[in-house]
């Protein structure tokens, strides 16, 4: 179908906002896709997708290209930083499968940015602007108009605020500030399979967990690269506009740590900040008349479920939806869409939170006693654990309609 005549804005040409301006794009609705970087879909790196996020992508008619591009590893390992004992086991092969009926995958970000970009280009119902800076907006009861950095304006008849963790849609909605900073901050590299000579888990999504700080990796792209992220915690409040690297004496760190963990340390790029770890308190309301949120602008959640893209992407094909049902009341959309996300969204955010400080990085005996918990847990256990998850959201039915 042709564009509409007024198209929706989205600022942030992230996950959230490219899965989102695709799925609205399928629903008949002309989108217009502002990035202040100077490219869409540039940053790098990998990327945990669960089952859930599946039957989004089944939607948004890009899985056969998500999946040719993933890697399925067959389990999920949390591994003692000091001795490399298992801690918790969760198997991803063919019992995963069977349970959730779809798989677990890594995949290159910029991998997964160009299946869904590419969807966007080639559908004539969405216009991206990269380099386009969004400063405000201003609701004028019947359309909005967004101002940019160097004062150009556009006119919608909505907006998503895609905008991640500091949103100026958000900041603009809230009034909020910054978000909650707790004190660790997350590095994160790519190196060539080939490069990695020392005695590691090359197949699997391993989890390194140790008193203060942790190391994930697993391979991407065919098992050529090799994806690592160490967190640790730092010695000052790291702040996101420092650029240097002020990291606490590393070697002090993980003086105790299995070799493997030393070694995987050592590979990394060290040399800049890295990603300072934050995340907020969930809300119940992020939509304003005919502005709202999505992503991590309404519902930023630490990384430790490995979800905030997959909730990003939920909360596209759900928003899409629901605008859907009812195109010529967008408030009442946006109303709808808020009240299905907040307590999945909000629950992502608790559980990231608590296994964040209770499970991933403990130390003494409450390691010792975190370690005897899980490492009984069966498969079904750890399936039932997960089910809240991994079973998916249920996008809600038009009103009136047949369940
Ligand atoms: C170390 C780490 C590991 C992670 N691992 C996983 C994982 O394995 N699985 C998973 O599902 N999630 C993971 N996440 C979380 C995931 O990266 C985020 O939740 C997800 O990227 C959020 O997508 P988004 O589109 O909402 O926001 P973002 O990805 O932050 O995108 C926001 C976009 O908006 C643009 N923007 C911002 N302000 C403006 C403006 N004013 N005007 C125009 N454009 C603007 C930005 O440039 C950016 O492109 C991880 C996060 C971290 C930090």
């Amino acid at each position: 179908m042709a564009g509409r005549p007024d198209p929706i804005l989205i600022v942030g040409g992230g996950l959230g906002g490219a899965a989102a301006a695709l799925a609205l794009a399928r629903k008949g609705f002309a989108v217009r896709v502002f990035e202040q970087a100077p490219e869409f879909g540039v940053i790098g790196y990998g990327i945990q997708l669960g089952p859930n996020v599946f039957p989004m992508f089944d939607r948004l008619g890009v899985t056969d290209a998500v999946l040719a591009t993933a890697l399925r590893p067959q389990a999920v390992l949390m591994v003692d930083s000091v001795d490399g004992g298992v801690v918790a086991r969760i198997p991803t092969g063919a019992s995963f499968l069977k349970r959730f009926k779809r798989p677990y995958v890594v995949i290159h970000r910029v991998d997964l940015h160009r299946v869904l970009l590419d969807a966007c280009a080639a559908n004539d119902n969405v216009e991206l602007v990269a380099d386009t800076d969004v400063e405000a907006f201003t609701d004028t009861g019947d359309r909005i108009r967004v101002r940019t950095k160097d004062d150009r304006s556009f006119e919608g008849a909505a907006l998503i605020g895609a905008d991640g963790l500091r949103s100026t849609v958000r900041q603009q909605l809230f009034n909020e500030g910054e978000p909650r900073l707790i004190g660790y901050v997350a590095h994160r590299t790519i190196v060539p399979m080939a490069d990695v000579t020392f005695d590691v888990d090359r197949d699997n999504v391993v989890l390194w967990s140790g008193h203060g700080f942790h190391i994930v990796h697993y391979p991407l792209r065919n098992g050529t690269l090799f994806n690592i992220v160490t967190v640790f915690m730092t010695s000052d409040d790291a702040k996101p506009s420092d650029t240097a690297s002020p990291h606490p004496d590393l070697a002090h760190v993980y003086r105790d740590s299995h070799p493997t963990m030393k070694a995987l340390w050592a590979m990394m790029d060290l040399s800049r900040r890295g990603w300072v770890s934050s995340d907020r308190d969930p809300i119940r309301h992020w939509s304003k008349r005919r502005v709202t949120l999505l992503g991590d602008a309404a519902h930023p959640t630490l990384q430790t479920l490995a979800q905030g893209a997959c909730m990003a992407i939920e909360d596209a094909v759900c928003l899409a939806e629901l605008l859907a049902q009812t195109p010529n009341d967008v408030s009442a959309a946006f109303q709808r869409y808020q009240r299905a996300r907040y307590l999945r969204t909000a629950r992502v955010q608790f559980e990231s939170r608590y296994h964040w400080d209770n499970f991933y990085h403990v130390g003494g005996i409450e390691r010792e006693v975190a370690r005897q918990i899980w490492s009984v847990r069966g498969e079904d256990e750890m399936f039932d654990c997960l089910a809240w998850l991994y079973d998916g959201f249920a996008i809600p039915q038009a009103q009136g309609a047949a369940a």
